[in-house]
């Protein structure tokens, strides 16, 4: 009898060509080449299951939702708030606190006008970091604090001594970035949290660029407020959640008046409807909301830990890769970092370089990647940025390291 039993996988093998036949659009052919798409910090592109739930939808349930009596209402109104719990759910906390807006820009703006700027005293500061998004940055200013900005490190990691003595008794916020969408430098947010935490001090995670790639559990995070969107996540464009303890939400006055956020409506004066919907005024993106639970339920099918392997094996694959083209510079090295290459090639402008690796079939950003204070750090007015994800494989960061070499030579 044969009692050997295989130990198991310490992390299950991502099956790439599977997952890859998942998503119809890598099938283009770009001027004549493979799409080798690699702009995932942007938006990531659409698995079937996420096609198939929006279609679906709109064949099938497409009404307003709280409204109507009729089926095709309560069909809608079932799969939006079905969508509600399956996003709690991915993310470890209760629906009520998950708020449904058009992505990380909106919650954050949200945050900015309902719970920053009538707590606001003359003086008062939102620290931030270095390497924020413009999304992280300008609504703080907006609402009338001054924001702060922690160094950034010639690695492109954070200084967090640095960052610790600017927690003052000005600071009404904190507001960091997880995962930077110009380096891939992944902050220490846990550890972050607890700091400004212990001394009072409210923390607004950006998690834009992290849901995609690794597990974040709302429940024993500690931050006050996160943020995200859909389409960094395999989901629908212009969709995106805040997630805000409880307390907070109740405090909060809502930001955009309008229908479905009101309990009652006189001339004399309105009262509001109960947490989420109260911030949620307006027809909703009722589609937006049953994409995204389409995409984390296909996230967690692949599963977080396979993807996230998959990807840093592909980091560190890309980065020798990179590393072996003349002239070029990485910019963002940090020890803690996720699937994000930024560099410049010599004297050659990113845009000129993003231009010729198109033609080459392959999709990348270049520009200040809405981070214009983090590119002057670094004393460069724009880079390449390429972006990984799941169905990202060898053979992109192949064809990406051959039309770089391309570049190289027809821009010298
Ligand atoms: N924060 C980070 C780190 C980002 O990368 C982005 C988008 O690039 C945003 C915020 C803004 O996201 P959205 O445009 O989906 O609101």
């Amino acid at each position: 009898m044969n009692d050997f039993t295989a130990p198991p996988l310490l992390q299950p093998a991502l099956q790439l060509d599977a997952i890859r036949a998942q998503f119809p659009i890598l099938g283009e052919v770009i001027h004549g080449k493979r799409l080798a798409y690699l702009d995932n910090a942007a938006t990531t592109q659409k698995p079937e299951a996420v096609l198939h739930a929006l279609d679906d939808y709109y064949r099938h349930a497409n009404a307003n939702v709280h409204r109507a009596v009729h089926e095709l209402a309560a069909r809608a109104t079932t799969r939006y708030e079905a969508a509600r719990d399956r996003i709690a759910a991915f993310f470890n906390t209760a629906r009520e606190q998950i708020v449904f807006t058009r992505g990380t820009t909106e919650s954050i703006n949200l945050v900015a006008r309902s719970f920053l700027q009538p707590r606001l005293q003359p003086g008062d500061e939102v620290l931030v970091t270095g390497m924020e998004h413009h999304s992280n940055i300008v609504p703080w200013q907006l609402a009338g604090a001054k924001t702060v900005a922690a160094p950034v490190l010639d690695d492109g990691s954070l200084d967090l001594d640095a960052w610790r003595a600017l927690l003052s008794p000005r600071t009404r916020l904190v507001a960091v970035v997880q995962v930077s969408n110009s380096l891939g430098t992944i902050n220490p947010i846990a550890e972050m949290v607890a700091e400004a935490k212990a001394r009072g001090i409210p923390v607004l995670v950006d998690g834009a660029q992290a849901i995609a790639h690794t597990q974040v559990d709302l429940a024993t995070l500690g931050a006050d407020f996160y943020c995200c969107s859909a389409h960094k996540a395999y989901g629908p464009t212009g969709f995106g959640m805040l997630w805000a303890r409880r307390e907070h939400l109740e405090a909060m006055q809502p930001w955009q008046g309008g229908g479905d956020m009101i309990r009652t409506v006189s001339f004399g004066g309105s009262t509001w409807n109960e947490v989420p919907y109260k911030f949620e005024a307006g027809t909703p993106d009722i589609s937006g909301a049953i994409g995204f639970a389409a995409a984390l339920d296909w996230i967690s099918g692949v599963g977080l830990a396979a993807i996230a392997a998959h990807e840093h094996e592909l980091l560190e694959y890309g980065t020798e890769a990179l590393m072996g083209i003349p002239g070029l510079r990485l910019i963002g090295t940090a020890a803690d970092k996720a699937g994000i290459l930024s560099f410049v090639l010599d004297q050659a402008h990113p845009h000129d370089v993003g231009s010729i690796l198109d033609q080459e079939g392959v999709a990348v950003r270049t520009g200040h990647h809405c981070t214009m204070p983090l590119m002057e750090r670094f004393g460069v007015p724009a880079t390449v940025r390429a972006s990984l994800a799941v169905y990202n494989g060898r053979d992109d960061i192949d064809q990406l390291a051959a039309a770089l070499k391309k570049a190289a030579r027809l821009l010298s």
